[in-house]
Formats: C-alpha cells, structure tokens, sequence
C-alpha cells in the first residue's frame, strides 16, 4: 500500500477483526467539508450523534465521544472513576484484557487478575462464578470496580455479561461494573442499561464501520457519582465538561468532525437495518465460518460452543505450523489481511474478521483466500470449508422470501 508505484488488480480483503473495512458511503461522507465546530451546523450534528449513539449502546444515560483509540476509552473509563491504589478486580479472558490490566498498573491502581489457568481461560468466557466467590470473600469492599472484556478479539470469545452483574448483585458487592466491547458493539447484542454496566468502553473502527480515531464511554448515574470522589488525575479524560458541553452538541475542545460526519452516516446504516438484523446477520456469517473451520478440519480458538464470537473466528493451525506464515502467504498470493495471533497464542492460530460492513461473498472470498493458503501451506485439510460455509448459508438464506421464490 505505501508503495504508490504499485496498485494491486480488484480490491483487497481486511478480514483483520478491525479496523473493519470502511464502506464507500461512510468514506464519502467523511469527504465533506471541515465545519467551524462552535457553528450552528456542527450543533445539529453533534445532538445527532449524542443521541443516535446511545441507541447503540442502549442507554439513556450520557456517551461519551473521544477523539482517541479505544486505549484512550480505556483509560478515561479507569481515570474518571478510580483513585491511587485502589484494588480492581479484572478478568483474564486474552491478550486485550491483559493490556488493560497493564494500563490500570501504569495508572496506579492495584489490579488483580482473575481467569482459568494457563491457555484455558483464553478459550473461554469470564466464568462469573469466579467473580461471585472473590467479591463475597471481600466483605471489607476494598475491590472498587470489576472490569471485563466483551468481546476478547484476541481469541473470538465473548462474555454473558448480565451474568458478570447477576454475580456482583449476588455478592451485595457495590463495585462498579466497567466492559469494554471495543470489537463487540454493534455486532454482538449488548445493553449497557439493561445489564448495569456502569461504564462501557467501545471504538470506532470496529462493528461501527468507521475508521480509527473515536472512540467512547457510556456513563452510568453510579459512575458519575463516583467520578465525584475519585482522584485519579485526569483532565482531557474528564467527563464533566464534556458532558456538560455536549448538552448543546459541542465539546470543549475540537473535535473529530470529519469521523462525526462518518458516525452519522454509520448510525443512519446500522439503524437502518436494524440492531437486531445486525445481529442475526452477524451470527449467520459467524456459524457459516465456523462451518468451514469445521470441514478443513482444524480447531477453533474458542472452547465453548455457548460463547462463540459473532464477530470474529479464531483458527488454530495444526501443531507445528505457523500461523503467521500462513497469513503472510495468504496476504501475499491473494491480498487477503488476516489477524495475528496475539500474546500467548502467538503463531498458534490466525484471526477472520467478519464483523461490520461483512456479507455473504466477503465472507466467501475471505474463507476461499484462507482454504488456498492452507492448501498452499501443506496442511492436509478434512474436506472443503468454502464447500461447507456455502451449504450453511444457502441453507440458512437471509431473506426468507428468497426461499419462497425459488
Ligand atoms: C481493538 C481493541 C482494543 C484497542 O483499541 P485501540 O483502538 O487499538 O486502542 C481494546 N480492546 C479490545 C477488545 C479491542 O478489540
């Protein structure tokens, strides 16, 4: 791509699980002018992404917008609510969770890292129960806030993340409850009201089809009282003003404007379609990619059926072989990006992206790129996993008029 000499035939594939790629309708709405953001039109836009976002997250609480990565979010999530030294209980559930809990050790705060032993608990979901029985065994409440990861985009697993409250109001503990679903938001079923999260922490260039460079907080009444009394320093992270500010659309300092005018666009599609169709789609290409893991013959990431992520398929490739070298070959014969191993996984499994602006021939090409590429690898493969993914979606169409069409 920085060669600019070069421009490879037909379009390449980013299968990466984010950035997702950004379709044509949000790049040109992101082509329009640079407004004055204390002016009257950008006022407007900005009420309408305040609010169409909170349809997203499903709250009617404040959202906050950053014009930062999700690592910002993340930061601004810990910083508004905490002070120096306080304990925090986090959920090891991959490489994602463990940056943050490196963040929240960067911050002065005391971490302490709950999951299964070994490479178990990067195949599976929090297991609530854990949570449950450390916050009962903390009758003092020295824990401030629970933080979990939605959707663990390091292995394609997601957590019930009404059972993480159902087991914090189990125990009586008052923690906070802090999720990030950077990768999870507007491609998995989340609620941030209905499941009492206090903050949620999302990002732009994931199920929201936009480029990097946002990135949010959804802010419960709880963790605004708590801002109140945390002492952690913040200042560009800090909520008040912005809050405040964005009562009338604006912010108080410049804001991303051009990524506001893709967010609008990216609100009018995915509500256009409807959450719920969202994410049906979602689990649809999910299962039809599982189904052609399945037939090659390799193993998912994920060990549980029950948490299997809509968003993105982790593969494992067979013992001995590098999965990196596999996505270098498939990236360089059919200009195809898939997603690295991360952390302890590391050269042991690949990463499908099939979240945002994905239908059912970009999930074809993408898993036709990867069929070859392991046949050009040397791996022995089962059968067919374009065969296999193709029977499931045409026996599971989208459109059941379709069906009664043929
Ligand atoms: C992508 C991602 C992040 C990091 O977000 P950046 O925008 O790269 O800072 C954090 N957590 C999860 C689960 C992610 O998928």
């Amino acid at each position: 791509m920085l060669k600019l000499d070069f421009h490879p035939a037909g379009r390449h594939f980013l299968q990466i699980p984010g950035p997702s790629p950004v379709p044509d309708r949000i790049l040109r709405a992101m082509s329009y002018p640079t407004i004055d953001h204390r002016g009257p039109e950008f006022g407007a836009l900005g009420l309408k992404v305040l609010d169409g976002v909170k349809k997203i997250f499903k709250t009617s609480q404040p959202v906050v917008i950053y014009p930062a990565s999700g690592t910002g979010a993340w930061e601004a999530a810990l910083c508004n609510t905490l002070s120096a030294g306080d304990a925090v209980l986090m959920y090891e559930t991959g490489h994602f969770a463990t940056l943050w809990k490196k963040m929240a050790e960067n911050l002065g705060l005391k971490p302490e890292f709950l999951g299964l032993p070994g490479i178990e608990g990067w195949r599976r979901g929090v297991q609530a129960d854990l949570i449950e029985k450390r916050l009962r065994e903390d009758a003092r409440h020295a824990i401030k806030a629970v933080c979990v990861v939605h959707n663990e985009t390091s292995t394609g697993v997601t957590s019930d993340i009404a059972a993480v409250r159902r087991a914090i109001d189990a125990a009586a503990h008052p923690a906070l409850l802090l999720v990030d679903t950077i990768s999870g938001l507007a491609s998995a079923d989340y609620r941030h009201d209905e499941w009492g999260v206090d903050v949620t922490i999302s990002g732009s260039q994931k199920g929201l089809m936009l480029p990097p460079g946002i990135s949010f907080n959804a802010v419960s009444e709880k963790a605004r009282e708590a801002s109140k009394l945390a002492n952690l320093p913040r200042a560009f992270w800090d909520w008040a003003d912005i809050i405040e500010m964005n009562k009338q659309g604006y912010w108080p300092y410049t804001p991303n404007t051009n990524l506001l005018y893709g967010l609008s666009e990216a609100l009018d599609m995915i509500l256009g379609e409807g959450l719920d169709n969202v994410f049906a789609r979602h689990q649809r290409l999910a299962a039809a990619c599982r189904a052609a893991v399945g037939a090659w013959g390799l193993e998912i990431q994920c060990a549980d059926p029950a948490v299997y992520s809509p968003v993105l398929t982790g593969v494992m490739t067979p013992e001995g072989i590098d999965a990196d070298a596999v996505r270098k070959l498939i990236y360089e014969h059919f200009d195809l990006s898939l997603g690295t191993g991360l952390g302890k996984v590391k050269g042991r499994m690949f990463r499908i992206g099939h979240l945002g602006d994905c239908n059912d021939l970009t999930l074809m090409a993408a898993l036709s790129g990867c069929e070859m590429g392991l046949k050009l690898v040397g791996i022995e493969l089962k059968g067919s996993g374009v065969m296999a993914a193709m029977d499931y979606l045409t026996q599971h169409v989208a459109k059941p008029s379709l069906k009664a069409a043929a």
